[in-house]
């Protein structure tokens, strides 16, 4: 490892790549933080810490970019407790003389890193979309209303990545196996290519699990929720989109009984193809939808699964 500007670190928890990633890595928010940190130039190491991590460790080695890997073999970091983690990772930051520390926008991410430039007295800079070079970096501000170019004079930068504004790096294809085709999940709604979503016009936790599971499988998305909707119990908090849960960017975004409220928007408006069910044609939703339907969610949502099974 050198010291020289430009080497970055990526930290990886191992339940993040097991449990949220699913079984490959090219699905991973790291794949993404590659992509970023390939734009600074320089090396790219992961970190990784936690119990049994072999396994982790060898799907990382199969992003394409990653150059070396610290495997931390400790079951103290297992639940990546960002009190055992921040002074782990400061270590060996000073240890390697890294310049760059890239983590995922995720609850991890803005769990520990803040506690990482703390200890490095730096100032963190949060949730970027762009890299304009190694000192300088583009991030939404005002729940995405305002793009923000932030220069930091800090020596060590600590950064986390919005993971939908940048490509995921390639797996190594040397390393390609096979194709795990025993899938039950729905795909992870962070990475999914299309997300089904049901705000509160879905009424019930029975009204939105009948109406938007099917058409979820229907179309094989992820299932997301509007804050009103996991307040009302309908969905798991793990669910939500917006400024306060998660910014996804899937090719298709279809929403029923979701209004469009400003903080829901932060975290959908970039998805490539917006489509909304909702009773009410002058809700704010239309004025970004692609494709818009009005009319009753409890009839149209069921006539569009069954057409979609066909
Ligand atoms: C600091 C802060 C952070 C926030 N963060 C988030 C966030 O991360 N994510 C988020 O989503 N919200 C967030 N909110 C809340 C946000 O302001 C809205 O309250 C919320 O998004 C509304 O959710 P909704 O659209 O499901 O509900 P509502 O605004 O109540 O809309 C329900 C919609 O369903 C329609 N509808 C009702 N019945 C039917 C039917 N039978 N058929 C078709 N349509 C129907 C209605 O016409 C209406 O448009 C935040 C708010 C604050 C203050």
């Amino acid at each position: 490892m050198l010291s020289r500007a430009g080497q970055s670190i990526l930290r990886q928890a191992r339940t993040q790549l097991r449990s949220q990633a699913g079984p490959t890595p090219t699905q991973s928010w790291v794949t993404w933080a590659v992509t970023a940190a390939q734009k600074l130039g320089g090396s790219i190491t992961a970190f990784i810490a936690g119990s049994n991590i072999k396994s982790v460790a060898e799907e990382a080695a199969k992003v394409a970019g990653i150059e070396k890997i610290i495997a931390v073999d400790n079951a103290a970091y297992d639940k990546g407790l960002p009190e055992n983690y921040a002074p782990l990772l400061v270590d060996n930051i000073n240890k390697g003389g890294f310049t760059h520390i890239i983590a995922g926008h995720t609850a991890f991410g803005k769990n520990l890193m803040p506690r990482v430039a703390a200890l490095l007295d730096v100032q963190q800079v949060s949730d970027i979309t762009g890299i304009e070079n190694e000192n300088t970096f583009v991030r939404p501000i005002y729940a995405g209303n305002a793009i923000a170019t932030v220069e930091s004079s800090d020596k060590i930068k600590i950064i986390t990545i919005r993971g939908t504004a940048f490509a995921a790096a390639a797996a190594r294809e040397t390393e390609w196996v096979s194709e795990d085709l025993a899938k039950s999940d729905r795909p992870d709604l962070a990475t999914a290519g299309r997300v089904v979503s049901g705000g509160r016009g879905l009424r019930s936790k029975e009204e939105f699990d009948r109406t938007m599971l099917p058409l979820a499988d229907a179309l094989g998305a992820a299932i997301g929720a509007s804050r009103a909707a996991v307040d009302s119990g309908y969905a798991d908090n793990s669910l939500q989109v917006g400024q306060t849960g998660k910014v996804v960017a899937p090719q298709l975004y279809l929403c029923a009984g979701i209004s469009g409220a400003i903080q829901h928007l932060a975290g959908m408006k970039d998805s490539k193809v917006i489509a909304a069910i909702n009773k009410d044609a002058d809700a704010p939703i239309f004025q970004i939808a692609d494709v818009g339907l009005v009319g009753d969610l409890f009839d149209k949502v069921p006539e569009l699964t069954e057409k979609l099974k066909k």
